[in-house]
């Protein structure tokens, strides 16, 4: 079975002393391929090195937990970075109503980098946490060519559908295997497969009983297509086929 996790921060320092063991763990299971999501303009040289060291593909952008005060600077490197980088996407980039700056400055920053997805023709890694409405109206006031992913999809069936609808893929993550996960299950029973992607946000991402973040890895999108199959009534090998060539077709 070939894999593709659309979304990791295997650049993170987390994996620092051991990257390459994992990379070769995840190539020989099959995870042919991985997508690492930008976060800010300082840490996109070593992001990129790294990318082109272990051949994976890469986003670049500005999360909008990173935006500092310098907005419009941050938004020049990126579109530098673009030109020379040759990203596969923009992002992430998006809205969060948890944390980050304050919503007025992430809105302008996600639609400036919307703008850029419009004219360099690149799909969009969307954060959208607690901040769909924002999000949509977004998406729906501004006609992009490439779409993209809301990465992490948390969110009703209803919202699950407008993004559907405006072309978008959900990213599915570890947060599908918990038992009580339930709104997200009936997301993931009822959006077509073509819709879902798998990603492991590796490392972070998964909370254990206790509430304490636990690191996880990207084949941890391995657990994710199994509790989709499960949910679904159909096999993994289909979850894996489908889901890497609607990743493959989202970022090339
Ligand atoms: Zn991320």
């Amino acid at each position: 079975m070939r894999w593709f996790d659309s979304h990791c921060h295997i650049d993170d320092d987390f994996y620092q002393d051991h990257r390459h063991e994992i990379i070769q763990e995840c190539q020989s299971q099959g995870l042919q391929r991985m997508l690492v999501a930008g976060t800010a303009p300082q840490y996109f040289v070593k992001q990129v090195a790294l990318c082109e060291q272990f051949n994976l593909d890469f986003a670049l952008g500005i999360h909008p937990w990173f935006i500092d005060s310098d907005a419009p600077e941050m938004l020049e490197q990126l579109e530098q970075a673009i030109e020379k980088f040759k990203p596969q996407a923009i992002g992430e980039c998006g809205l969060d109503k948890i944390k980050g700056a304050s919503f007025d400055m992430q809105k302008d920053v996600f639609r400036a980098q919307l703008k850029l997805s419009q004219k360099y023709n690149l799909p969009v890694v969307i954060h959208s946490v607690k901040a769909h409405k924002w999000v949509i109206e977004q998406l729906q006031s501004i006609s992009l060519n490439r779409k993209g992913v809301i990465h992490g999809f948390y969110g009703s069936k209803e919202q699950a559908h407008t993004f559907v609808n405006l072309g978008f893929k959900l990213g599915i993550g570890p947060f599908l295997c918990r038992a009580t996960a339930h709104k997200l299950h009936d997301v993931v029973k009822h959006i077509p497969l073509e819709n879902l992607i798998l990603e492991s946000d590796s490392p972070f991402g998964q909370m254990n009983r206790k509430g304490i973040m636990q690191p996880t890895s990207p084949l941890s999108i391995i657990e994710v297509a199994k509790k989709i199959a499960e949910l679904r009534d159909i096999t993994v090998k289909q979850v894996a086929e489908v889901t890497f060539e609607s990743t493959l077709d989202l970022f090339s």
